[in-house]
């Protein structure tokens, strides 16, 4: 492939990380006979969410944490799954607490995830952690799919002071924390949505662009300059007339020759958002000794 060398390959970073958190966690072990452990809450028989609940837990086990996944019926009640959190909260042995999401209508994913101990809310989303996030104070435990961002903006462009990111999507998971952090690191940030007008304007002038959408190859070259580092998180499924596959927000095969860098679907920050929850868990376990 010719334009390999632009490819930002997160299965090889995410590897990096892991390796590192492995030998991490031995230490841990050995100096507090302590072993980390992660809850995974799953509602319901999405089969997409079912896929990522096990490779949290089995990406989790090979580093030597301990998970538990915790499978509950999709009928379960509001009033029920903040009790079986509420009991995580207590329990001496579980370091970190996920619930993955989407969850069913009838519960609304802020009352669940405010529900998490700030100190056990290894994917971010308590308020807590949110209000910590936007003050810089590194005590809190910051969304992974943002952490994972940065760490290979920072690995392939170095200091990012200055640079113009453009980020598109203002979600809770992605846009907005990966927004915070870009201001951190001392960005120049333009966060857009469904109702930013002349999107492209905005694409054109940017060095960073991330793009959480969810729309499958939606943005083509005439969304970005010469020299831009492309961030796609988006996870598409598209179906075409003989099988089905997973596409990020980005045409990729349109718009490699045209990035400085840029992340393929799958491949790319799916395996680092996995690689920062897991590291998360670790920095919780730290915080809780
Ligand atoms: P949301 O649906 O919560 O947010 C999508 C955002 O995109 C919204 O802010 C929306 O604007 C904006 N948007 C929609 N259409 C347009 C448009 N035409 N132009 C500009 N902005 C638009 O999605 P998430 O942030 O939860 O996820 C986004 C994607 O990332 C999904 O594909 C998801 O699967 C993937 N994802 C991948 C992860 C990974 O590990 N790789 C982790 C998390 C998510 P508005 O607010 O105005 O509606």
């Amino acid at each position: 492939m010719i334009y390999k060398n632009k490819i930002i390959d997160g299965r090889y970073h995410a590897k990096i990380i892991l390796d590192d958190l492995a030998n991490q966690i031995k230490s841990f072990k050995k100096e507090h006979n302590i072993t980390p452990k992660l809850a995974v809450i799953i509602i319901g028989n999405d089969p997409a969410s079912q896929i990522y609940v096990r490779n949290k837990a089995s990406n989790a086990k090979s580093i030597g944490l301990e998970a538990d996944i915790i499978a509950l019926d999709e009928k379960v009640t509001k009033k029920e799954l903040i009790k079986i959190i509420q009991d995580l909260n207590k329990n001496p042995l579980i370091h970190g607490i996920i619930v993955q999401l989407p969850l069913p209508n009838h519960i609304n994913a802020l009352d669940i995830t405010s529900i998490i101990s700030p100190t056990k809310d290894v994917d971010g989303f308590n308020p807590i952690n949110v209000g910590k996030l936007h003050n810089g104070d590194l005590s809190g435990l910051f969304p992974c799919t943002p952490l994972g961002i940065i760490y290979l903006l920072k690995h392939y462009l170095g200091n990012l002071t200055g640079k113009h990111a453009v980020i598109i999507g203002r979600s809770q998971i992605v846009g907005k924390p990966v927004s915070a952090l870009l201001l951190q690191e001392n960005c120049t940030v333009t966060i857009c949505h469904s109702n930013t007008k002349d999107l492209k304007s905005i694409t054109q002038q940017a060095d960073i662009v991330v793009s959480a959408v969810g729309k499958p190859q939606f943005f083509g070259p005439e969304y970005f300059n010469s020299h831009s580092t492309i961030i796609d998180v988006g996870i598409n499924r598209l179906e075409t007339y003989d099988k089905a596959r997973l596409v990020g927000d980005i045409d990729f095969e349109k718009v490699i020759s045209k990035a400085s860098f840029i992340t393929p679907v799958p491949g790319g920050i799916g395996p680092m958002t996995i690689a920062f929850l897991l590291s998360n868990t670790l920095k919780a376990a730290k915080n809780l000794v």
